[in-house]
């Protein structure tokens, strides 16, 4: 524990939350209780966690205080400025010297709001793979980051600045098996087009069925999952049919794919957050006229695809598509409250954000719960978010692994003096 944000805390401090609500989204359950923590791990949870499991740890007493998993944000771009003209920005710059450390900034954000594991899913490989590194071991410089590296798209395609190209539908696989040696935690493939490049529409589609397949199982096969950019209904059905884990934005699914994604447990992370920003922004004079003309022509399909996944069952997952137009990092309680409106119920929309985004970056096994074994990745908030989802804004403290980021100084040792 590290109450007073001193990075010097050792890693194999052995420490313990008291007096909590601990909600763990993936048993839907809310108990009051503690939290016991060791070596960054979490070895016991719940209203056995008194003086005799607790011991001679150091206790903080969270009364009446609400504690949940950390917050996963399974999608967003760290090398993109959330500015009026990301794309343009980074075409400017290209991978300049500064860019690791804006990338670091932007980690760091997610973090402080909460976030202590995010997702890139579209970088350049190098930057992007070198910090994923750093924050693995580096418990105290910013969230754990699960990294796609390059996405994977024709010439001229979706994101192609970003991306590993293929010039031809039957090379998506080896498209796929190169960015797999490159060192990517998972794979991303522009199934379809979409909003932010110019030339790109998201009518086109860019691989067929079979293409796909094999680029899902060749993913598989080396323990990797698969997501597509999908956005048109060819797309969406193309990447569920081939077998992927899960599909970005979504935004033309409707009751009868919803029904097909459900059957195949293809998760859909809606990126609700990208079209309510460009709604609040539209008509700024900043936002290239493609990325204006494009958002006005697809504003309504993501509020249907939502409702009618919800209608269906299917597992959504939370992700802010964070670094594009007008979407600053940090903004996953956001897009929380933007899935709560869409009538995503109360715990569904905490799961999608710990649990099912867990399953969504391929950690299940050791974070997204308050469980013994897991990581210790916890944010503590005043409020209830299963009663107001805009409790998550500003977390009392966000830890990661055992440590301590934000808000630290408002989580004092009970009884005074046994911090340090
Ligand atoms: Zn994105």
């Amino acid at each position: 524990m590290n109450p007073g944000g001193n990075p010097s805390a050792p890693d194999n401090d052995r420490w313990a939350l008291v007096g909590a609500n601990l909600i763990d989204p993936a048993t839907h359950s809310v108990r009051r209780g503690g939290v016991l923590i060791e070596g960054g791990l979490i070895v016991a949870a719940g209203p056995d966690v008194g003086p005799d499991a607790i011991g001679t740890a150091e206790v903080v007493a969270a009364a009446g205080r609400y504690v949940m998993p950390g917050l996963i944000d399974t999608h967003l771009h760290l090398a993109f400025d959330g500015g009026p003209r990301p794309v343009e920005r980074y075409l400017e710059d290209g991978i300049d010297p500064g860019l690791p450390s804006r990338m670091a900034d932007a980690a760091r954000m997610a973090l402080d709001s909460g976030a202590t594991t995010i997702r890139d899913l579209g970088g350049p490989d190098g930057a992007s793979f070198e910090l994923r590194d750093r924050l693995l071991h580096d418990r105290l410089l910013g969230p754990r980051l699960v990294a796609a590296g390059l996405v994977v798209a024709p010439p001229g395609g979706h994101c192609h600045f970003i991306a590993r190209l293929t010039a031809d539908p039957t090379d998506l696989v080896d498209a796929v098996r190169a960015q797999l040696d490159a060192g990517a935690d998972c794979i991303k493939v522009m199934v379809t087009g979409g909003v932010h490049t110019p030339g790109s529409s998201s009518a086109d589609t860019y691989y067929d069925l079979a293409a796909l397949a094999a680029a899902a199982d060749l993913a598989h096969g080396h323990g990797r999952r698969i997501t597509g950019h999908a956005t048109n209904t060819t797309g969406i059905e193309r990447a569920i049919l081939a077998g992927f884990d899960s599909i970005q934005h979504g935004s033309a699914l409707d009751d009868r794919l919803a029904g097909l994604a459900a059957a195949r447990g293809l998760i859909v992370v809606p990126t609700l957050g990208t079209h309510a920003a460009m709604k609040e922004h539209l008509g700024d004079p900043g936002i290239p006229t493609y990325v204006a003309a494009a958002a006005e022509r697809g504003s309504v399909g993501k509020v249907h695809a939502v409702r009618a996944a919800v209608t269906a069952g299917v597992s959504i997952a939370a992700g802010t598509d964070g670094g594009v137009t007008f979407v600053g990092h940090g903004a996953l309680a956001r897009e929380l409250e933007l899935l709560r409106e869409q009538g995503l119920g109360a715990m569904a929309t905490l799961a999608a954000a710990t649990s099912i985004a867990a399953i969504e970056v391929g950690l299940a096994d050791r974070i997204g719960r308050i469980a013994p074994g897991y990581d210790a990745d916890l944010i503590v908030l005043e409020r209830d978010p299963l009663v107001d989802i805009r409790a998550l804004v500003r977390p009392v403290a966000v830890m990661r692994g055992g440590f301590t980021h934000a808000g630290a100084a408002l989580l004092q040792p009970a009884g005074g003096g046994a911090g340090r």
